[in-house]
């Protein structure tokens, strides 16, 4: 698995949240805006579970309500409520404003 830095002005246009794994090339894409050391949205731990279940058939459509995000949603919360988070406040983070907008069906993966 690799990472792969992107810098902010190369990111594509539109693409809200500051990760993404990559399913041709196995890698995690990171605009560089994003600290990637300390992972304090968990964005890390939610792309290395897309790694992690890269050769399964899942179903990647309707997203966030899709095969494909249950298990990296679901570490990336459990991630954010071991560092004290509630399922509200996690939003105030500024790279999950961009998901604010699926706080209904994320809330199915907080548990
Ligand atoms: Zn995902």
């Amino acid at each position: 698995m690799k990472i792969i830095i992107i810098q902010s002005k190369d990111w594509p246009k539109g693409k809200e949240q500051p990760t993404e794994f990559n399913y041709s090339d196995n890698s995690i894409y990171v605009n560089n805006s994003y600290d990637i050391k300390n992972d304090p949205c968990g964005w890390i731990v939610h792309e290395k579970v897309h790694f992690n279940e890269r050769n399964k058939n899942l179903n990647k459509d309707n997203y966030p309500d899709c095969d494909n995000e249950i298990n990296p949603y679901i570490e990336q919360f459990k991630y954010l409520k071991n560092k004290g988070y509630t399922f509200d406040n996690i939003f105030e983070l500024y790279h999950m404003k961009s998901i604010i907008k699926y706080k209904d069906i994320l809330k199915k993966y907080w548990i």
